[in-house]
């Protein structure tokens, strides 16, 4: 009578949670496998591979992060969620000894196609032109018009060159701590299938995977067939499920010996709810370090680099520019610059309203400099300021020590105060080691600064009395920059330029 009961209460739950009401953001775009990885996942030898992992070491891997936006936004995920994030992934690939670290900082891509890219096709390229090689290359950023959580490709497909194939590509909607997509994807990347693979369409057709683990059934049942069907793993239970279902909701699904479907939430390649999906199988874990370690290894090409050795960071950058308590802090181009800390590689800056929590800027800086260009720093009003060294091996969330500043009063109908009237550059948008022309007034000697939005100088030259142009680098990545001009005695004006490849 209870189980009656129980089984009328689960009956009743999935009545509610229709799994046809999926919605469309929760989909992962990655489809089934390509025939030479089924072929090569059907041919792994489990007991081998599970018995090698046993004494094999840890395998480090380098992550290169993209944080992709539009030219008037910002990336939709904050760094301390991010480094959440990376926090969770190491937990669920330290059973398989895989753990990531940072390639570098995470990198910006400010580019408004890209920011939210209509279909893969077009997100192609840029992962072909800002690859790294021998890192997992994994790109932030909107897929809403894709209606996806994330997608990634499998070992030998996708753009990027032999040693740069592929990339996850994330949802910054399903990239917190709290969502499995970063894992899940980057099991595809490492060859995993959906447990789901050719089962899903047809359940119960003779092709899709049974529930029956036993290879010598009786006729007229089937016998097993879970190493050469689904996700070719056979600690995997069979799975029917191609959309999002809650954890507990396996509905009445029967396979062709009429076997119900009873699948696995707590898979991390599954497509159950994040609440539940947490861990990879041993025959999972056993592809993936096949796919990095064995002699037909796919992605070997990432063993190759070596993790930078660091020491804990264990001071705290200090303020010098603005100081604690300024109150005479330029408004809307505002420059900031803190001690260096040993060990640190690089920096994550925040500014902030006093008393209001969202960020006016939340990024990362290689240097101890940070020039700010942004309308949101009005005049006249407090703000605060934090900066968190931080290196590769570093995902921790530390405390924010805020610093106050003030905005001075100086009421400028521009954002450029002390500013030169009088000077152009052009042309705009101009492409990489193209020569930039100065239109100008003046005669005199300037220094041209070129500033990449997170503030830093990527190129400098000196301009004497005659010079009216200036023959850009061909090696800086495409993007807005800004170009400032600047004369002896401190005025300047600064242009917003758009480089492209
Ligand atoms: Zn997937």
């Amino acid at each position: 009578m209870k189980k009656l009961l129980f089984s009328g209460l689960i009956t009743a739950f999935c009545l509610w949670h229709p799994l046809a009401q999926a919605q469309l953001l929760d989909e992962c775009g990655t489809g089934d496998t390509p025939p030479e990885l089924s072929e090569w996942l059907q041919k792994l030898d489990h007991a081998q591979l599970s018995a090698e992992n046993i004494s094999n070491d840890t395998i480090w891997l380098a992550a290169q992060i993209f944080l992709v936006h539009a030219p008037t936004g910002a990336p939709a995920i904050t760094l301390d969620s991010l480094k959440r994030s990376f926090q969770v992934l190491n937990r669920r690939f330290a059973p398989a000894k895989i753990q990531f670290y940072q390639a570098g900082m995470p990198r910006y891509i400010i580019n408004q196609i890209w920011s939210n890219p209509p279909d893969k096709q077009i997100a192609t390229l840029m992962i072909d032109s800002f690859n790294l090689n021998r890192v997992v290359n994994i790109y932030f950023t909107n897929l809403g018009s894709q209606g996806l959580c994330g997608y990634a490709y499998y070992p030998n497909s996708g753009p990027g060159g032999p040693i740069s194939r592929g990339a996850a590509m994330m949802s910054y909607s399903c990239s917190g701590p709290e969502s499995g997509t970063l894992a899940h994807e980057l099991g595809h990347f490492f060859s995993l299938p959906h447990p789901f693979q050719g089962t899903s369409g047809n359940p119960a057709a003779s092709t899709a995977e049974r529930v029956t683990r036993d290879f010598n059934e009786t006729a007229p049942r089937l016998p097993a067939n879970c190493n050469t069907s689904g996700d070719f793993f056979c600690d995997t239970k069979a799975d029917p499920y191609s959309a999002r279902w809650q954890c507990l909701s396996n509905p009445a699904t029967f396979d062709i010996n009429g076997d119900r479907f009873f699948a696995d939430s707590s898979l991390i390649m599954s497509y159950a709810a994040n609440t539940c999906r947490d861990i990879f199988s041993e025959q999972q874990m056993n592809a993936m370090n096949a796919t990095l370690a064995s002699t037909s290894a796919s992605r070997g090409y990432l063993l190759a680099r070596q993790r930078p050795s660091t020491s804990p960071i264990t001071v705290e950058a200090m303020p010098l520019t603005p100081a604690i308590g300024a109150t005479d802090v330029q408004p809307n181009f505002a420059h900031f610059n803190w001690t260096a800390v040993p060990g640190a590689t690089f920096y994550h800056v925040r500014i902030k309203r006093a008393a209001i929590p969202t960020m006016i800027k939340d990024t990362v800086v290689a240097g101890t400099f940070l020039s700010v260009y942004d309308n949101k720093m009005n005049i006249n009003t407090d703000f605060q300021w934090s900066v968190t060294p931080y290196h590769e091996n570093d995902f921790v969330v530390k405390p924010i020590t805020w610093h106050d500043f003030r905005t001075s009063t100086r009421t400028a109908t521009n954002v450029f105060e002390n500013e030169i009237a009088d000077i152009t550059v052009y042309p705009n948008p101009i492409q990489q080691g193209n020569q930039l022309n100065i239109l100008r007034q003046n005669n005199e000697p300037m220094d041209l600064y070129m500033h990449d939005l997170q503030g830093k100088v990527v190129f400098t030259h000196l301009l004497t009395a005659e010079e009216r142009a200036v023959q850009l680098p061909a090696d800086l990545p495409a993007g807005t920059y800004l170009i400032r001009l600047q004369n002896n005695v401190g005025k300047s004006k600064t242009q917003k330029i758009l480089l492209m490849p």
